[in-house]
C-alpha cells in the first residue's frame, strides 16, 4: 500500500515535471520551437522496428537495385541535410502502385513503386523523401503518438526513461496494433504545412530544385483516384495554398542559403 501510494506520487511528480518542462522544453532547430516530447529517440526507434515487422507481413519490398539504389541515393542526400541526426534514416521501397511515400517512428521512411514510376525526375523524387524527412525532423510522429496516448501513458513513458526501460511496460503492452493505426492516421493542417515547408529546405539543400515540389503536388492530384489518395494529400490544407506555400519557401531560401546549383 505504502509503494503504491509513492507510486501515485511518483507519476504525479512526473506528471508535473511533464508540464513544466513544455514551458521551456528542448529547442527543436526543424519546427524553430522548444517543445516537449516525451517520446524518446530510443522508444521511436523500437516503436519503428514492431511497426516494420508488421509491414513486412503485409507489403512486398521491392529487390530491384536499380530503383532501390536511386531511392537510397537521393535518400540519404536528403538525410544528410536533415535537423535531426539522433537516428539513422533508412529506406524502403514497396512493390505498390498507389502513389504513396510514409514514415514510421524511428527515421524508417516507405516509398511505392507506383509513385517513383510517375514522378518525373530526382528533384521530385527528392521532395517526397525531404516531406517525410520533415515529419521525422519536426518529430510530427512522436507528438501524434504522444497526443493520442494521455497523461497515462506518457506516465509510464517517462517512467520507463526513468527506469532505463525496465519499469513500465506500457510501449510493449499498447500493442502493434495501436502502432499501426498512428502511423496510418493522418498528420495535422499544421504538421503537414511544416513538412512542406522542410521539404522545400531539405531538398534545396541536398542540391536540389526545390520548385519542382509544385510539379509533385500537380503529379500527385492528377493520378489520385477515389480512396487511393496518397498520404500527401489526405486531409491536407488546400493544394493551391500548398503550391502557394511551396514557391514561396522556395525563392526564401533561395535568398537565406543562397543560389541554387546543382
Ligand atoms: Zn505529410
Amino acid at each position: 500500500m505504502v509503494f503504491f501510494r509513492f507510486y501515485i506520487f511518483f507519476i504525479l511528480v512526473l506528471l508535473i515535471m511533464a508540464q513544466g518542462c513544455a514551458s521551456f522544453g528542448t529547442y527543436n532547430p526543424a519546427t524553430g520551437k522548444k517543445e516537449f516530447v516525451a517520446v524518446s529517440t530510443r522508444q521511436e526507434i523500437s516503436m519503428g522496428a514492431t511497426v516494420h515487422n508488421r509491414l513486412k507481413q503485409r507489403m512486398t519490398f521491392s529487390n530491384d537495385p536499380v530503383k532501390l539504389s536511386r531511392l537510397e541515393k537521393i535518400g540519404q542526400r536528403v538525410a544528410l541535410v536533415s535537423d535531426r541526426q539522433d537516428y539513422i534514416y533508412q529506406f524502403y521501397l514497396v512493390e505498390d502502385e498507389t502513389l504513396n511515400a510514409f514514415t514510421t517512428p524511428g527515421g524508417n521512411i516507405y516509398f511505392n513503386t507506383g509513385l517513383m514510376e510517375k514522378l518525373e525526375n530526382d528533384d521530385q523524387v527528392a521532395f517526397v523523401i525531404a516531406h517525410e524527412i520533415g515529419h521525422c525532423a519536426a518529430k510530427h510522429v512522436a507528438k501524434k503518438y504522444q497526443a493520442a496516448l494521455g497523461y497515462d501513458l506518457i506516465g509510464s513513458i517517462i517512467l520507463d526513461q526513468v527506469s532505463g526501460g525496465g519499469y513500465a511496460k506500457s510501449l510493449a503492452s499498447l500493442g502493434s496494433d495501436v502502432l499501426m493505426n498512428l502511423v496510418f492516421s493522418a498528420y495535422s493542417r499544421k504538421d503537414e504545412r511544416e513538412a512542406d515547408l522542410l521539404a522545400v529546405k531539405y531538398s534545396y539543400l541536398a542540391g536540389y530544385d526545390p520548385e519542382e515540389g509544385v510539379k509533385t503536388f500537380i503529379i500527385l492530384k492528377k493520378h489520385s483516384k477515389g480512396t487511393m489518395v496518397p498520404h500527401m494529400l489526405r486531409s491536407h490544407p488546400d493544394l493551391l495554398e500548398r503550391i502557394e506555400n511551396v514557391e514561396k519557401e522556395a525563392k526564401r531560401v533561395k535568398l537565406e542559403y543562397g543560389k541554387f546549383s546543382k
